[in-house]
């Protein structure tokens, strides 16, 4: 093996990066210009030319699955083990450093992680025991303000009690919740960050430990990082300049989750010595979808500036197509993907990318009904549905019988007859002597202080998690989580369910032990932990990621952020519409606005080949129907990289042809008087009630004969006068 390996597959502004003298260095270019490789090749280089030990560097990746590929890269490039280079999400680095220092962490050895969905319960329940109206004070807010601290840095300790009531409210609660977790070994994922950086700035020797096993540092996806992650980045190379990040300002999405752009700024004032390299050239995409890219983030403001080119020449255009709602939708991005799997296309290589999670649904049930194979990656993850937190709950609490946050979940799941009366005061009892639910339990029975029937049922309960903990001790992890699903009765529980759902409840059950039976706790090199605990941890680490590497050939679902990094041939983006892309939220905080302009870019630029672009003229959505205008970010491409398909020649509509769509509707409504009767495609006859509004905004309020009262967007509603 000699240096080429490393350096011919690069060009020259890559090269420079990756054969650069140790140095601070910042690769600052766009979408598929080839960062990732460069930080890989980077690695390569340190490991076969400078003769550093895999044991010396630590990088940082966007998600699991990007740190395994990197390894895997680094090994198979230069035929070595990598698994001594500490690889991985800020996150997972985070917490393993957590756990091999937990004293000094100021931890329980058994601590656990929740994940936000067991912080939000958490928060609700300590919102009831200090008598806050959730109402007033949603969880959720409460959450957000706890988590935007920590990301800050920011412990309760730190903040003035003199603020307006809001903040001394908030204060109030965190100083509660902070409390709470450390007396119960609780862990968020903001506060594994936290934690991880006043582990290594209180403990000098820890710290000199660190700086000098990690010679070399990597990040990718610099752009997203947020303050205590960069703090602690620096922490570990400050002085040493050997801090090496890639990243591109436009692809900066996370902002609402803490990310700060300003960091590549800070980077550069911090690391004087640093270097700059850009790329420009793009190796992924063809030419239209470049420039769509390239012409629809130029609408932002303040940029760090950079141009792609390609020399993959044009390719084909972008292909846009309006449905009539979001079920039609659905069949035509299904169909294409039929057409794309009969001309031999493979289907890992078409992604379907939408704004938000809810808009999954539609697409898997259309997938489902053709029997074409998918996998959803993120949103409702694996470890995130109901039924699998309900089985880790039964295992947590067989193996931390004061884990209340489990208690509380599976006590009556299935029911057995433990009343809402009974929790309260079994509460009520853990709050006033500082118990566990566990305990407060144990004391209520012991001191016969329940009706016979609540106290049985509550023993039953206790006694059956005892009888899991005791009857796995000596399993294999997969057998001990088969039995937990078994004997903890949530097989029958679902089983019972309505149909469909329950039986893909219980799949995932099944499921579950197989990831049991898949799962490698040596791979994670922790030594203290049990083969249970690793698992949960997990579990509520890596939520999606796992769902073992599925090698059937899939189509693969995904929010526009968690596809950032990855390309794919044939790109679907969906719900391409005002409200939903941009969110609503987004439309009138000019802030936020060019974050989804920045997610557009993302979802754009991961298309290789072939890129989709659909909105639906009426979608139901969280229960609503809804007629949204084409998304902005469609205009925003110029024409002459768009082809518009038009499939329903045949079906009536107003003067709505793509351009008039996107431009003002000059639908006139004098037709649109009340008494006027119309008949509307979906709907049938009705008489018109009222408009409202203008041009492209004016609304019509319908009586169906058969729908009942509707209002409707005129522009596309697609009525015909009667
Ligand atoms: P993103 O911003 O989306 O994360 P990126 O800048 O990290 O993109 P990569 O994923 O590293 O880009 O590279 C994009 C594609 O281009 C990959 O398929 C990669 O293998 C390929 N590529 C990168 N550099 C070169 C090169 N010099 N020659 C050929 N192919 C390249
Ligand atoms: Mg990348």
């Amino acid at each position: 093996m000699d240096v080429s390996t490393i350096i011919a597959p690069l060009n020259d502004a890559q090269r420079l990066a990756v054969s650069a003298p140790n140095q601070a260095m910042l690769v600052l270019a766009g979408a598929g210009s080839g960062k990732t490789r460069v930080l890989v090749h980077r690695i390569a280089w340190h490991i076969k030319i400078n003769q550093i030990s895999p044991f010396h560097i630590l990088a940082v990746t966007f998600t699991n699955k990007a740190a395994n590929e990197m390894r895997e890269r680094i090994e198979n490039m230069l035929e070595i083990s990598a698994r001594a280079m500490w690889i991985g999400t800020f996150h997972g680095l985070a917490h393993r450093l957590l756990r091999q220092h937990v004293e000094q962490a100021k931890l329980p050895a058994n601590f656990q992680v929740m994940d936000s969905d067991d912080q939000l319960r958490l928060i609700k329940r300590l919102l009831k025991n200090l008598n806050i109206d959730e109402t007033k004070w949603p969880p959720k807010q409460v959450q957000w303000f706890i988590n935007a601290q920590k990301e800050e840095g920011i412990r309760a300790r730190h903040m003035h009690e003199s603020g307006d009531f809001y903040q001394r409210q908030m204060l109030t609660v965190y100083k509660a919740y902070e409390d709470l977790c450390d007396r119960s070994g609780l862990v968020d994922f903001a506060e594994l960050l936290l934690r991880a950086h006043e582990l290594l700035r209180d403990n000098e020797d820890l710290l000199h430990f660190y700086r000098q096993r990690f010679q070399q540092v990597h990040v990718d996806e610099f752009q997203d990082t947020n303050t205590i992650q960069y703090a602690w980045l620096r922490l570990l190379t400050e002085g040493n300049d050997n801090l090496f990040v890639v990243g591109d300002d436009d692809q900066s999405i996370y902002g609402w989750r803490g990310a700060k752009i300003e960091n590549i700024f800070n980077f550069q004032k911090h690391y004087p010595n640093h270097q700059v390299v850009r790329l420009e050239q793009n190796y992924r995409s063809t030419g239209h979808i470049l420039k769509a890219a390239n012409t629809l983030i130029a609408n932002n403001e303040a940029r760090m500036g950079k141009e792609l080119w390609t020399d993959a020449g044009e390719g084909l255009p972008i292909s846009l197509y309006s449905a009539f709602n979001e079920q039609d939708e659905a069949y035509f991005v299904v169909e294409k993907i039929k057409q794309w799997v009969n001309d031999g296309g493979l289907r890992r290589d078409v992604a379907i990318l939408y704004r938000s999670n809810a808009q999954s649904r539609q697409f898997e049930e259309r997938l489902m009904t053709t029997g074409t194979p998918y996998r959803v990656y993120g949103g409702l993850r694996f470890f995130e549905r109901m039924e699998i937190k309900n089985a880790l709950a039964y295992l947590r609490l067989a193996n931390h019988h004061d884990d209340d946050a489990s208690f509380e979940r599976i006590v009556n799941t299935p029911t057995r007859g433990i009343g809402a009366k009974t929790l309260d005061d079994m509460r009520i009892l853990a709050r006033e002597q500082n118990l566990s639910l566990w305990q407060a339990s144990v004391r209520m029975l012991d001191e016969n202080r329940l009706p016979p029937r609540a106290g049985n049922a509550l023993k039953g309960f206790l006694n059956l998690i005892l009888q899991l903990g005791g009857e796995t001790l000596e399993l294999p992890l997969h057998e001990t989580v088969k039995l937990v699903v078994e004997k903890s009765g949530l097989i029958e529980l679902y089983k019972k369910e309505k149909q469909d759902k329950g039986e893909a409840r219980v799949e995932n059950l099944e499921e579950l032990v197989n990831a049991a039976r898949l799962f490698d706790a040596d791979s994670l090199n922790e030594e203290n932990l049990s083969e249970v605990d690793l698992f949960l941890t997990h579990a509520a680490l890596e939520a999606g990621e796992m769902q073992g590497e599925v090698d059937e050939d899939c189509v693969q679902l995904m929010t526009l952020h968690s596809a950032k990094g990855l390309e794919f041939k044939l790109v679907f983006m969906v719900g391409m519409e005002e409200g939903l892309f941009p969110s609503q939220q987004a439309t009138d905080d000019p802030g936020r606005l060019q974050e989804e302009r920045r997610l557009c870019y993302v979802g754009i630029t991961r298309a290789m080949e072939q890129l989709y672009l659909t909105h639906a003229e009426s979608r139901r959505l969280y229960g609503k129907d809804n007629y949204p205008r084409p998304s902005r970010f469609l205009r925003e491409i110029p024409p002459e990289s768009i082809q518009e398909i038009r499939l329903r020649a045949q079906v009536t509509r107003p003067a709505a042809t793509f351009n008039s769509t996107l431009g003002n509707s000059t639908q006139t409504a004098g037709r649109y008087r009340m008494g006027q009767s119309v008949r509307h495609e979906k709907f049938g006859e009705g008489v018109v009630l009222q408009t409202e509004g203008e041009g492209d905004q004016k609304k019509v309020q319908i009586n169906f004969r058969n729908a009942g009262i509707k209002w409707l967007m005129l522009a596309y509603a697609k009525l015909e006068t009667l």
